[in-house]
Parts: structure tokens; sequence; C-alpha cells
């Protein structure tokens, strides 16, 4: 399992996840995180599925910014539960605004189009 404690973060991304927090609690917006730090095996691993073993593309990269504690994961919570199907979809929104605005950016395809809705980078 990967990290899902916000001090493995570095410290710049630490700094930047502590002040997004604040204002996603300003904003009551409940949210898990779900993955901060990943070993190199762990991403290997990750990157196989979909790949070289079955299952769903989970990960488009072996270079993720989580094997330095640059990115973040998270899901919105409703009602006690991960809301993967995105009901909550303003505060889905409002959390990734919130990033751009403390200079986080989401991992963009050639085209603009978003390819991890729930994760946060520096
Ligand atoms: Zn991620």
């Amino acid at each position: 399992m990967s990290s899902r404690n916000p001090k493995d973060l570095s410290d710049e991304m630490y700094y930047k996840w502590s002040e997004w927090d604040k204002v996603m609690k300003a904003n009551n917006i409940d949210y898990i995180l779900t993955c901060t730090l990943r070993t190199l095996d762990q991403q290997k691993e990750l990157y196989a599925q979909g790949r070289s073993k079955p299952g769903k593309i989970v990960t488009w990269t072996l270079n993720s910014k989580h094997l330095t504690g640059e990115a973040f994961d998270f899901c919105i919570m409703n009602n006690g539960k991960c809301d993967w199907a995105m009901d909550k979809k303003e505060d889905w929104e409002t959390a990734v605004e919130i990033g751009k605005s403390l200079g986080l950016s989401q991992v963009v395809d050639s085209k603009g189009r978003i390819k991890e809705f729930a994760h946060l980078q520096c």
C-alpha cells in the first residue's frame, strides 16, 4: 500500500496541502486523502495493471509525482462514503479550483483532457 499520510509529502507539497485543507474545511467539503507517497515498486505495480496485468488502467506514467511526495490524491466524501460516482460534482470542482488557486495542477493529456480528476500536484 502507498501512503495516505500528508506528512509523507515533500515540504513544499505539505505546505500546499495544509493550505488546501484549510480552504476545503472552510467550504465544508469533506474528503479523505487516498494517496500521497508511493515507492517506485508500487508505481511499477500500478503501471502494470491494465497493461501486463489484468485490470483497469489506473496510472499513466512511471514517473509519477507521487514518487517524490509532490502529489496527492483525494476523494470527496458523500454520507461517509467515497464519492467516486462524482454525485457531488460541485465539491469536486471546488476542490480542484482551490488547488489551482494555490498553484497546484492536474495532469492533462496533449488535448487538455484531465487524466485523473482526483489528483493534484505541484
Ligand atoms: Zn495521483
